[in-house]
């Protein structure tokens, strides 16, 4: 049979190549230094671990309701009362105050996204993304007919209201920003962010905050991560930005801050006639979120991430003071990527260098995986100091 004649458009349109190859690459490579990998290197606490474990000994493992299970609902709820200052209604949807932001617990933050375009976009609209962005951004638009519209936030890294301004159109439903950032780490400042909350009330486009790195946001950044949170102290109500709530789709995640990638565990909270939607789409897609980790997750909010935190901002200042004396790298304030020049003197696209650090046995990955542009490559410094010191010194090596 020609399967590929029956291949639809919005799947042929993908081209996964770029990132499945340093994937492949680093899958044959014999002890690569590894500075590829997205997630954690820290082991699932201990508590955690144990929460999901008495779930599922204790048989639930069934469906839960499409919102998610109560006792975690109340637990982000709570959470997000300390860390932006928003009034989420945990309740079910069907019996929340109608006037309040809703809760929705989803298959990872990859779920809210998706169920959030899905709910937003109709074929032909346009969504505006950062350039360089999270690898799923402009997918996510296609697999829904829309257009992703990149931001060039070229050298610094910043999604500032006058960068995004010019991109409206008629057909602008969302605008996407995402702090701290993937690949780069950089965290919006207060003013950006009220900035662009302002554009897009002004031109009523949505705009959804990707904080799924935001427990990950360092002391000397904690000018925190849109609404108030990042891992900041306890937010003064009333929020930063207030009736937020009404004008943003909040959407965070488990899996970075707990090291609970496989479990598939996020949320987002806002508008409730949106979370409404979104509730819809879940039913008849993913369901539910993963049950009885849901009870995992609930117990992550006892469980102190700090140690974990300062050992990566160590990490961070460690890249930053070596490479800032052989290239250019915008300081990182969050998550665990660092997106780093290839010197111009080189004379090498990003891709090129790569290949080159291939060679050093080194993995990182390049620019255009995340961008429009081949100029820079994402370093991931989740992983231990000796590694990383050995990536280091490779990099420093290549670069001179
Ligand atoms: N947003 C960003 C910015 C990310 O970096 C990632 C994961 N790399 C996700 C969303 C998706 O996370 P999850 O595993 O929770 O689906």
């Amino acid at each position: 049979m020609d399967i590929d004649r029956l291949i639809a458009e919005r799947a042929k349109r993908i081209d996964a190549s770029g990132i499945r190859r340093v994937f492949d690459l680093g899958a044959r490579l014999k002890d690569p230094i590894n500075l590829s990998i997205g997630q954690p290197d820290f082991p699932v606490p201990d508590a955690v671990k144990a929460a999901a474990i008495r779930a599922i000994e204790g048989n639930q493992n069934g469906y839960t309701q499409t919102q998610g299970i109560a006792p975690l609902r109340q637990r982000i709820v709570e959470h997000l009362r300390t860390d932006v200052g928003w009034e989420v209604d945990a309740r079910p949807l069907s019996a929340a105050d109608p006037a309040r932001p809703g809760i929705i617990v989803t298959s990872g933050t990859s779920g809210a996204l998706m169920l959030a375009f899905q709910a937003l976009l109709n074929p032909g609209d346009e969504a505006i993304i950062p350039d360089p962005y999270f690898a799923m951004y402009p997918h996510i638009c296609t697999m829904v007919g829309a257009t992703g519209v990149p931001c060039n936030t070229y050298p610094d890294f910043r999604l500032t209201a006058a960068r995004v301004e010019p991109l409206i159109t008629a057909r602008t439903k969302l605008v996407l920003l995402n702090s701290p950032g993937n690949p780069a780490g950089v965290v919006a400042t207060n003013n950006e962010c009220r900035d662009l909350l302002e554009l897009c009330r002004e031109r009523n486009v949505l705009l959804i905050s990707d904080e799924i790195y935001d427990t990950f946001t360092y002391a000397d950044a904690r000018e925190p991560s849109p609404l108030g949170g990042g891992g900041a102290p306890p937010c003064p109500t009333p929020a930063r930005f207030p009736g937020a709530e009404n004008d943003v789709l909040l959407i965070r995640g488990f899996g970075k801050t707990y090291g609970v990638t496989g479990w598939r565990l996020g949320y987002c909270a806002g508008p409730r006639r949106l979370i409404e939607e979104i509730s819809k789409l879940q039913q008849y897609t993913y369901v539910c979120a993963p049950s009885p980790l849901q009870h995992g997750a609930a117990a992550c909010f006892d469980v102190d991430m700090s140690v974990q935190i300062e050992g990566y901002q160590k990490r961070r200042d460690m890249v930053i003071s070596r490479l800032s004396k052989v290239t250019e790298v915008a300081t990182p304030g969050g998550a665990f990527y660092a997106f780093v020049k290839v010197p111009s003197r080189l004379g090498l696209s990003a891709a090129q260098f790569t290949e080159k650090c291939l060679e050093k046995n080194l993995l990182v990955i390049p620019g255009n995986v995340f961008s429009k542009r081949d100029t820079h490559f994402r370093l991931s410094y989740a992983t231990d100091f000796a590694t990383l010191e050995r990536g280091l010194s490779a990099l420093e090596a290549l670069m001179a």
